[in-house]
């Protein structure tokens, strides 16, 4: 029997997640998610060992954001979509980002109760986001989460966020495809999505093309492609489509994956797929480096005591922001200064 420690009595060891993980092992998997969603300080050192290990087994899938207003209708979209690919033979795994989900400590996206046919397929495995923390912590998490699933053998990737605030951004930053859904005949402002997501989306589908609907879905099409006509494409190789689909009926689900398809050949072909996820990959590096620096200066106790001082002298204009600035690293750099 194996010794267990008393203060974790379920304590896995790296090498134990890092097998279930690469074994295909859902429960060992979503372990290993709960994980790197911790946020005890004890297991941020192990949940870094099980990513490093894990990372040259991820990268495998096609990764597709997608996003659109609350009753757009991402989750019926995402279970007729997702059932098509799972009974296709892909392994789907479905994640949402929603940084609200901190707030009512529950997600709206990706909820289970939503997608209840995608649940009972084998091939499919759905995470809700993870809560807790900032959007820039929300954000890492899914990322790793995304990595984790790729090494468990996953081959698509859906990640769902919701279209309100700044979650698009954060998940267009980690997909190789971004999917924009929008409502026929409610008028971009109405759907409260401004004109740069649509810049930054690979297609649009239109939704709910059933019954009544479908001559407004026709419409708000033509409409919708004179607005891209005139936006600078994402990728200049790769005009973004406008597509329409209902879930309800399954038309125009198959085209909308087909599309993905199209995409990434092109992509592939171009060097635009590659170069897309380096770039995504430094600019998270990046972003965590800012985030890691910035948290390290303002715990200075030379910084805590002298900022909030300086910021009283900058705002009863005694002091400009840059001189402010300027003392601020002159205080930082002293501390740090092995002669001191
Ligand atoms: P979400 O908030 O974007 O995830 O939207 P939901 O997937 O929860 O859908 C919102 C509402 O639209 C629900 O009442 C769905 O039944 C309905 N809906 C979703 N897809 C379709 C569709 O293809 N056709 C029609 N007619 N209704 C749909």
């Amino acid at each position: 029997m194996r010794a267990v420690s008393p203060s974790h009595p379920r304590a896995l060891r790296v090498e134990d997640y890092v097998a279930g993980v690469l074994g295909g092992n859902r429960s060992m998997l979503a372990r290993a998610i709960t994980l790197i969603e911790s946020n005890a300080p004890g297991d941020a050192a192990r949940a870094e060992e099980v990513v490093r290990e894990l990372l040259p087994h991820a990268g495998k899938s096609i990764r597709v954001g997608i996003t659109g207003v609350p009753g757009v209708g991402k989750s019926t979209f995402i279970e007729s979509l997702g059932c098509m690919l799972c009974r296709g033979g892909r392994h789907l795994a479905v994640l949402a980002v929603d940084p609200s989900s901190t707030l009512s400590r529950g997600s709206i996206l990706a909820d289970k109760t939503r997608m209840e046919m995608l649940t009972r397929e084998p091939n499919c495995f759905i995470r809700p986001s993870p809560t807790g923390g900032a959007l820039g912590g929300v954000a890492r998490k899914s990322r790793e989460t995304m990595l984790l699933c790729e090494a468990a053998g996953f081959d698509v990737v859906l990640v769902e966020t919701v279209g309100v605030g700044q979650s698009e951004t954060t998940v267009r930053s980690m997909v190789d495809f971004f999917l924009l859904l929008m409502l026929a005949g409610a008028g971009d402002e109405l759907q409260g999505i401004k004109k740069g997501i649509i810049e930054l989306a690979d297609a649009l589908a239109i939704t709910k093309a059933d019954g009544d609907n479908a001559a407004h879905v026709e419409a708000a099409r033509a409409e919708f492609s004179r607005v891209l006509h005139y936006l600078m494409p994402p990728d200049p190789l790769w005009h973004p489509p406008v597509l329409t689909c209902s879930s309800f009926t399954g038309a125009g689900i198959g085209e909308v994956w087909e599309v993905v398809n199209q995409f990434q050949e092109a992509a592939r072909k171009s060097g635009a797929f590659a170069a897309r996820r380096h770039a995504q990959t430094l600019d998270w590096m990046r972003e965590m480096l800012t985030q890691e620096l910035w948290r390290a200066f303002t715990r200075e106790p030379h910084i805590v005591s002298a900022q909030p001082g300086l910021e009283r002298q900058v705002l009863d204009g005694k002091l400009s922001a840059t001189a402010a600035v300027s003392q601020l690293l002159a205080l930082y750099r002293n501390s740090h200064d092995p002669k001191n």
